[in-house]
């Protein structure tokens, strides 16, 4: 298989962050995409017992009933609505589920549309499916909003899939109800199946997530991901899962088991514990994220040449610099000693964007967002 079109995430800049860090560089990392909290103790103790009790071998494929079930009760929790555990695939983190969605509705040829500026991981996802990436253009004049009519104009007779993320990475915003609900009766009256990834729908700032899940006619046509990488800074713990239109639930569990075989087993039990015990832990990241953002937007809005969009949820933003960002985050970070993802990381339309992470220390955060602005004035004083 060709390689060569996918995203690769040994990236430059982090490479050169690295380097420089071997030669004794004091690095501010704003580049980071998984939270820097400790995944809770109650999490960590569960899964030692169930490795002590001997809970250490092949799963059901599709997830442990068990878990299944805690999920299923999470739905209705958080996004208001129980779901059958029958439809709930649980798979090694979200990024798995939405590869194995791709592969069980597209064929070669068709086309599937995704956000540009998006998570780099779905155009790779398309490709590996064997369809063609269409990227759907939010627009930063239009404060990166998901415009109805701009997905209209890219539906043809070969679209077959949208993916949908939100809150978005890079760009922190979300889908208000009315325009979700636009966007879902396009999707229905071209028979396209929509993959929502909500995988960061607890780390939101302002208002309530309104999930695709909602929508019962969309019961057919929805792949709904989440996954526990965020919610409970579990990123390498590898967890997640899908929530899949009935008459797929085989055809993904048949790929699981041709694949993985299973979420590994007693990570399985941690994730019934990050459910079903306390959420203060989560409550008090998505608290310190919003602290966090407000001390990078508030040193930004102060740069007449930085123009931005003040996130609501996810916990990046994403600045309009308006130079090469590729250029300056190399210099950013052999000048000023900051990382941070340029935005051609994210598509083609925003190579003059960066993404800076709030998963760093406040105080790191104040110090490295103030670098930024003053790299990017010497940095166009320079050109
Ligand atoms: N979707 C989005 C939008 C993400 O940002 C990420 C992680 N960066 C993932 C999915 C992958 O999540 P997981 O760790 O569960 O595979």
């Amino acid at each position: 298989m060709e390689t060569k079109g996918l995203g690769h995430s040994s990236f430059e800049i982090l490479r050169k962050a690295r380097e420089l860090e071997r030669r004794g560089k004091h690095i501010i990392h704003l580049h980071i995409g998984e939270p820097d909290f400790k995944t809770p103790e109650n999490i960590i103790k569960t899964a030692y017992k169930a490795m002590e009790d001997g809970f250490t071998h092949y799963t059901d494929p599709q997830g442990i009933l068990d878990l299944r079930e805690a999920i299923s009760q999470y739905q209705q929790i958080y996004r208001g609505r129980q779901i059958s555990p029958d439809r709930i695939i649980v798979t090694p983190g979200a990024k798995m589920m939405i590869l194995y969605s791709l592969l069980v509705v597209v064929e070669s040829g068709d086309e599937v549309i995704y956000t540009d500026p998006g998570y780099m991981s779905y155009r790779s996802h398309i490709i590996i499916a064997g369809a063609k990436p269409v990227p759907w253009r939010l627009r930063p004049e239009n404060g990166f909003k998901h415009d109805p009519d701009e997905l209209k104009k890219l539906i043809t007779g070969r679209t077959k899939a949208l993916i949908l993320n939100f809150p978005h990475n890079p760009t922190g915003v979300t889908i208000d109800k009315q325009t979700l609900k636009e966007i879902l009766k396009i999707a229905r009256a071209h028979g396209l199946y929509v993959i929502s990834d909500e995988i960061y729908s607890r780390i939101l700032f302002n208002g309530i997530h309104f999930s695709a899940l909602r929508f019962e006619d969309m019961d057919n046509h929805l792949f709904l991901i989440d996954g526990f990488s965020k919610t409970y800074a579990m990123t390498g713990w590898r967890i997640g899962y899908g929530i899949v239109p009935e008459k797929f639930v085989q055809q993904v569990v048949k790929l699981q088991t041709n694949t993985v075989s299973c979420a590994t087993s007693f990570v399985q039990k941690a994730a019934i514990e990050a459910i079903k015990g306390p959420q203060d832990s989560v409550e008090k990241m998505v608290q310190a994220f919003e602290r966090r953002k407000n001390i990078a937007v508030n040193i930004l809005r102060e740069a007449s040449e930085i123009n931005f969009v003040e996130p609501v949820g996810a916990f990046y933003v994403f600045p309009f610099i308006g130079v090469d960002s590729n250029k300056f985050a190399h210099y950013l970070l052999d000048e000023f000693e900051v990382a941070v993802l340029p935005g051609s990381y994210f598509g083609d339309q925003c190579k003059e964007h960066i993404r800076i992470s709030f998963a760093n220390s406040e105080e790191n955060i104040r110090e490295g967002v103030n670098r930024i602005v003053e790299a990017l004035k010497r940095f166009k004083d320079r050109v």
